[in-house]
């Protein structure tokens, strides 16, 4: 009884977690999106303690240790819990998809453990689909834990975003596979009771596992990035769907399988925004070619400067203009001013609009998350391909903290990293200001020509002071009377 009413409150969880999915999709959902899959995730973690406490209780071989396993549940809990919650109190937006691949990385070295118990459990122990769950578990994880180690790495700037470029790189993850196959077929010959050999080879296959992550994501370019991180985050939802075979447990399968499909299908649609073989992807063989060429020696020419002052009298004039955030507003908070100078330029009449890349920031969505939190509305809120032929009839666009999303080599120059990246057309705006705060490239660490053009302006410094400066400018404006302008 109690445990089919369990089974039905997995049921419940799962049903939210599609709820929660389908709520994230929009913005104006996602509040109602999160709360759903906080409650599923809720209602999943007390059915799963309630069914361990009473598995163990069933057993009377187990019987009395069932306060123990009660208690350890409670200790392990709460480490988790006191860890947790400092670190998401304390993330800033920007830290977001660092801290992300981390997490990642858990699911990945819980689905190796589970691997290695399950391999040693008596109940499972002999059966080939079994030794195929353990061996297919324990790879995937291992590889989700030191792929998302390196994300990472490169996310929080701690290891160069360069890719590394082995010589051979894709036979090496051919012969790593290759070796993977070999492994799982031995451990399927072998005799049930060579447990010790058995376990030698399942920490062979995580060996195999841990360098296949390492390299494929180290081979991995810094503007490919966004795509490695929703195939890690697909991956960590197999490495967990993984783990529920290993255990019997159908919420984990289903779980599993919801991350794993929705990162897939997120993967596949950033895949089509940068351009990129959905198929080479998961084959770890994209990112920079040995034939791609840093641009960052090129000689593109002097770049201009322009004042907020200056700014601020190109935008009160203008009749339309476009704003490309990028992850420099992000770093700079400037969201909030950028909100501020919107609400002021369309009080003037002036047609304000945003175009927003896919790819633009550290994590898809990063910039919609931002300008929603600043009450920026929806409607003017547009997606780079609603708003690509529109540059060609603004007055002025406005690049605030963006960079490779805005660089016209992706499309002018073959031999550049980014090369095929569809990116914003800002150049054909009549007039365009750059926002950062030196000539540094952007993430993927490749000069953009765009800086250089006559008619674009660098406005130098920390984006939230020069919007803040522009936005004074105006109200200073606003604030003489009409008659003496
Ligand atoms: P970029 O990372 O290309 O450039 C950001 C720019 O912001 C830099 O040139 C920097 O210049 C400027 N900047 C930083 N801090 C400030 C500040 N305080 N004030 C003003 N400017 C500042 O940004 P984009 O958003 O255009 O591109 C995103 C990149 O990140 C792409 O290459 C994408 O592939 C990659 N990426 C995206 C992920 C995603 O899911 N969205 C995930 C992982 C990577 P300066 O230092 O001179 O100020």
């Amino acid at each position: 009884m109690l445990l089919q009413f369990v089974q039905a409150l997995y049921i419940v969880a799962g049903v939210l977690f599609i709820l929660s999915l389908a709520g994230l999709s929009k913005p104006t959902t996602a509040r109602v999106g999160n709360i759903a899959g906080m409650v599923g995730m809720g209602l999943a973690l007390g059915a799963t303690i309630v069914n361990s406490l009473y598995l163990s209780y069933e057993d009377p071989e187990r019987r009395q240790s069932v306060l123990v396993t009660g208690l350890l549940i409670v200790v392990v809990l709460a480490i988790g819990a006191a860890i947790g919650t400092p670190i998401a109190r304390k993330v800033e937006m920007t830290q977001m998809p660092e801290l992300i691949a981390a997490f990642h990385s858990f699911v990945g070295m819980a689905a190796v453990l589970v691997g290695f118990n399950s391999y040693l459990a008596p109940e499972g122990q002999g059966g080939a689909v079994h030794l195929v769950e353990v061996a297919l578990g324990v790879l995937i994880g291992a590889y989700t834990f030191t792929g998302s180690v390196v994300a990472y790495l490169k996310l929080s700037a701690k290891m160069k975003s360069a890719p590394l470029v082995l010589p051979g790189r894709n036979l090496l993850n051919l012969a790593g596979f290759a070796v993977f196959l070999g492994l799982t077929v031995w451990l399927l010959v072998m005799p049930p009771d060579a447990v010790g050999l058995g376990m030698v080879v399942v920490a062979a296959i995580a060996a195999i596992g841990f360098a296949l992550g390492w390299h494929m994501v180290a081979a991995i370019g810094g503007g490919d990035m966004p795509v490695v991180v929703s195939m890690l985050n697909s991956y960590s939802g197999w490495a967990a769907a993984a783990a529920g075979f290993m255990l019997g447990n159908n919420l984990l399968i289903i779980t599993g399988a919801l991350v794993g499909s929705s990162g897939a299908i997120l993967s596949y649609i950033m895949c089509r925004a940068m351009n990129r073989s959905f198929i080479s992807v998961i084959l770890g063989g994209f990112g920079t070619s040995e034939g791609t060429v840093a641009t960052g020696g090129r000689d593109y020419g002097e770049h201009r400067e322009i004042s907020a002052e200056d700014t601020a009298d190109l935008l009160v004039n203008a009749r339309s203009v476009i704003i490309t955030p990028g992850y420099g507003m992000a770093v700079a908070k400037a969201q909030y001013p950028v909100a501020d100078l919107v609400s002021r330029l369309r009080a003037r009449g002036v047609r304000v609009r945003f175009g927003v890349h896919p790819v633009a920031g550290r994590l898809p969505g990063h910039m919609n998350v931002l300008l929603a939190e600043a009450k920026v509305p929806y409607d003017i809120v547009l997606e780079m391909d609603e708003i690509n032929d529109d540059f060609a009839e603004t007055d002025v666009v406005l690049v605030i903290g963006a960079n490779d999303t805005v660089n016209p080599a992706a499309l002018e120059e073959p031999d550049s990293p980014i090369a095929g990246m569809p990116v914003l057309e800002v150049w054909h705006a009549r007039q365009v200001i750059v926002f950062k705060r030196s000539m540094a490239t952007g993430y993927a660490g490749v000069q953009n020509p765009l800086f250089f053009r006559p008619n674009t302006a660098m406005l130098f410094g920390d984006a939230k002071v020069q919007v803040e400066k522009i936005v004074a400018a105006i109200g200073a404006s606003d604030a003489v009377p009409a008659g003496t302008r």
